[in-house]
Formats: structure tokens, C-alpha cells, sequence
């Protein structure tokens, strides 16, 4: 089964596609991560995309589709989860094709509808584990009082650069004006639904579930 989650920044996409990959044995494809990932070891197009995300606004397609298409060609696995891609309708037609060439198709598109307001208040309290990525929250989900990541028990954890109110406005506009309209897209193909993504990870993880498994 594949599957992408859609919702604005902060709607908890990474957290809950975390639980997927934990639970059913599937594997994320996080195009933010991977751009990190790119920007964090310098190379040529990490450099080139440090400025533009830290603004907020997005990369562009041919970059992601690019990413995305590089990752399906070289891994094997029973479902992907596609988190934060596709952002355009360009990378959601660019997904059909590619999913398309591989025989497979897309089964699902979850989309997540948090309020802007409990946005804001997420991702400026938000913070990860620099070894594991486990995701926390300085005031629903507080670093442990050991210091140490529940998970993997490390002591790093780092906020991204784009956390910040600024830059999370610009993200909020370009999901309104670039990205929403996927959510009329996917209900045109039938694979769209939607679940309440504000409350505990636990219920949400369980909204989600009842939508994959339906
Ligand atoms: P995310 O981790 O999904 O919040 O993505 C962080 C940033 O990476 C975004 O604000 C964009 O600058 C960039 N980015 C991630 N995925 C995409 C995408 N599919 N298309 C364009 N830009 C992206």
C-alpha cells in the first residue's frame, strides 16, 4: 500500500508516518529530510536549497521529483509513505507517472486539518533528537527530565531552522496557495480522506488506521 500524508507544517505528518513505519512495516519518504539531509553534508544542491528553505518557500519540483525518484528506484518495500511530497500538483502528477512506471499505484492520501493557530504553537515548541528523529514538543511531549531521547537515548536534540514564526507564515501560504489544492485533486481520484489531527498521537494514529484498513 502507498500512501501519502497531507497537511500544512506542523499538522504531524512525520510523527504519525513514524508510527506507519513502525507498525506496518513501511518505509517514509520525507523529501524535507532528505533536502536536510543534502544540506547538512554540504553538497552543491544542499547549498543551493539552505536559503530558500530557511525562507519558507519551496524547492522546486524538478529538485523533489528528482529525490523522490532517485529513492523509488533504489529501495525495495512493501508500502511508502509520502510525507511532505507532493507539495504541487506538478510532483503529484510527476508521482502518478512514477508510481505508474513501477506497476504500483496510490492507494491512499490522508490529509491531516490542524488549525493555523495550533500550528504556530506546535512547531515554535517543537524539537528533534539529533540521532533518532523522535519528535517532541516542549510542552505536550517534554524531552524526558533525564535528558535522554525515549527512544534511542541520546542526549542531542536539535530545533530546525525554519521553526521559527517567520518562516512558518510564509510555510502556512505557500500549503494554502500551493499544496491545498491537492486535497480536490486526490478527491477527484477517490483516495482522498481526512482525519482530525489535533488531540493525542495514540487517537490520531488510530483515526488514521481505521482509513487505511476501510
Ligand atoms: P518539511 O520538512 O516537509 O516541512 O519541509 C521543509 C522544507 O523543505 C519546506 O519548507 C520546503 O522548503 C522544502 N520542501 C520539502 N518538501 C518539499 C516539496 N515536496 N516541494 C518543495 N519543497 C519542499
Amino acid at each position: 500500500m502507498n500512501i501519502i500524508l497531507l497537511g500544512p507544517p506542523g499538522a504531524g505528518k512525520g510523527t504519525q508516518a513514524r508510527v506507519l513505519v513502525e507498525e506496518r512495516n513501511m518505509v517514509q519518504l520525507s523529501t524535507g529530510d532528505m533536502l536536510r539531509e543534502a544540506k547538512d553534508s554540504g553538497t552543491e544542491m544542499g547549498q543551493k536549497v539552505a536559503a530558500v528553505m530557511a525562507r519558507g518557500e519551496l524547492v522546486t519540483d524538478e529538485i523533489v521529483i528528482g529525490l523522490i525518484r532517485e529513492k523509488l528506484e533504489t529501495t525495495k518495500a512493501e508500502g511508502f509513505i509520502f510525507d511532505g511530497f507532493p507539495r504541487t500538483l506538478k510532483q503529484a502528477d510527476a508521482l502518478a507517472d512514477l508510481l505508474k512506471d513501477m506497476g504500483q499505484t496510490l492507494d491512499k492520501v490522508v490529509e491531516l486539518r490542524v488549525e493555523d493557530e495550533a500550528l504556530v504553537k506546535r512547531i515554535t515548541a517543537r524539537s528533534t533528537c539529533g540521532n533518532c528523529g523522535e519528535v517532541y514538543n516542549d510542552i505536550t511531549k517534554p524531552i524526558p527530565a533525564d535528558g535522554k531521547c525515549e527512544k534511542c537515548g541520546n542526549t542531542a536534540f536539535k530545533r530546525r531552522a525554519d521553526d521559527n514564526e517567520e518562516s512558518l507564515k510564509k510555510r502556512l501560504m505557500e500549503y494554502y496557495k500551493q499544496t491545498s489544492p491537492l486535497i480536490g485533486y486526490y478527491y477527484a481520484l477517490r483516495v482522498h480522506s481526512r482525519v482530525d489531527g489535533l488531540g493525542e498521537i495514540d487517537a490520531i494514529k488510530s483515526s488514521i488506521a481505521e482509513k487505511l484498513d476501510a
